[in-house]
């Protein structure tokens, strides 16, 4: 396909083209049950398996066993910043947050609402330039549990090596780099990600938890908010977003053809050095906004010589079949999002864009 463009933005996100072409295919005839998938019945035989293919393809992938559960629930990441103190943070109790970025402090934000917390670690002065390394992380006494951020979507940062906290429960927004490289999943008491950067449409958000965590909600909580509701139904108890979880069991399988984690590392780290090259190559025009040890193979932030010639650049690119490059407002300049569904081609396309603008505009 001659006219697809390279999407660049940082979510909705581009998905593999593969994954486009598979869902088109069964579209009007799913199953051969002579309709679509939104349009059947999610109590059906035929919805149910894919239900319950999408929980044990992303189990096999995250390498966790039977000790963890996989749901699916909507409302975003965001309903995930309220549902996590919820459900964790018990009267007496401190949750403790390291922010590395605006999505960490609206977590932060969310867990206030509900009881007491403690910031472990923030770089908010620096603008939120790199990841701490754990002796900078200060915890309180016996936290509840400890959240992190792994990508920071805006800012360009990721943590390289996650953190491990001992026996305090780990818990972490992945939204941004979920299943873009192997990690110990099993370190971590509940991760969640918004489907629509790295795993598929929005409308569905994935919760990864521990299933000790799962069955010990809060009975005051209404029934949407505990994690329990949807670890028993099989995040079927109402009306699920049938059609974002179907498309994420594609994009799963894709990744399973792809050499897995392992495989989504290699193809992540080859595309985003092809990027980061060029910035380190030519420092002077590319001032890259992530501390080198904290960069992200997800996000890619820059800013150019001036406002104009970024509001230029992003013109142009987009001239060119490249958009979605315009940085976030809270750092100004560049961002080239580089999820698992860019292919390696769109970043290639941008680096010899990258040297092609400098030469001119130098
Ligand atoms: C995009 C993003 C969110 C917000 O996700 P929604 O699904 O829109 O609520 C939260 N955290 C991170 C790290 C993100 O990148």
């Amino acid at each position: 396909m001659d006219d697809r463009i390279y999407n660049f933005n940082a979510g909705p996100a581009t998905l593999p083209l593969e994954v486009l072409e598979e869902v088109r295919d069964e579209f009007l005839d799913f199953k051969g049950e002579g309709m679509s998938i939104i349009e059947m019945s999610h109590r059906s035989k035929t919805y149910d398996a894919v239900n319950a293919e999408v929980e044990a393809d992303m189990k096999a992938l995250l390498g966790l066993d039977d000790d963890y559960r996989v749901l699916f629930i909507q409302g975003g990441a965001t309903l995930q910043f309220s549902m996590v103190p919820m459900n964790f943070l018990p009267e007496g109790r401190t949750a403790d947050y390291v922010l590395t970025g605006s999505w960490s402090e609206k977590a932060l934000a969310e867990a206030k609402r509900v009881g007491d917390t403690h910031v472990a670690f923030t770089d908010k002065d620096n603008n939120y330039k790199r990841v701490p390394k754990m002796a900078e992380i200060s915890l309180s006494d016996n936290p509840a549990y400890v959240h992190i951020t792994s990508n920071n979507t805006i800012f360009g940062t990721q943590w390289r090596e996650l953190p491990c906290f001992g026996h305090t429960p780990m818990i972490a927004d992945m939204s941004s780099d979920i299943l873009s490289r192997p990690f110990p999943a099993g370190h971590f008491s509940l991760i969640y990600a918004g489907a629509q950067k790295n795993l598929g449409p929005a409308g569905v958000t994935v919760v990864i938890i521990r299933k000790d965590m799962a069955e010990s909600n809060p009975e005051a909580l209404p029934i949407m908010l505990r994690y329990q509701t949807y670890a028993k139904n099989n995040s079927l108890y109402n009306t699920p977003p049938v059609f974002s979880i179907y498309v994420m069991g594609k994009v799963l399988k894709w990744i399973k053809a792809g050499g897995g984690l392992a495989g989504m590392a290699a193809h992540n780290e080859a595309k985003a050095k092809i990027i980061y090259d060029i910035m380190d190559k030519f420092p002077d025009f590319f001032k890259g906004h992530a501390d080198k040890g904290s960069r992200s193979l997800m996000n890619i932030t820059f800013r150019l010589p001036g406002e104009e010639l970024e509001a230029a650049f992003v013109k142009e690119a987009t001239a060119r079949g490249m958009i979605g490059l315009k940085g976030h407002r809270s750092v100004g300049g560049l961002r080239a999002s580089v999820y698992n569904g860019m292919p390696e081609a769109g970043c290639r396309a941008l680096a010899d864009f990258m040297v092609e603008f400098m030469g001119r505009n130098k």
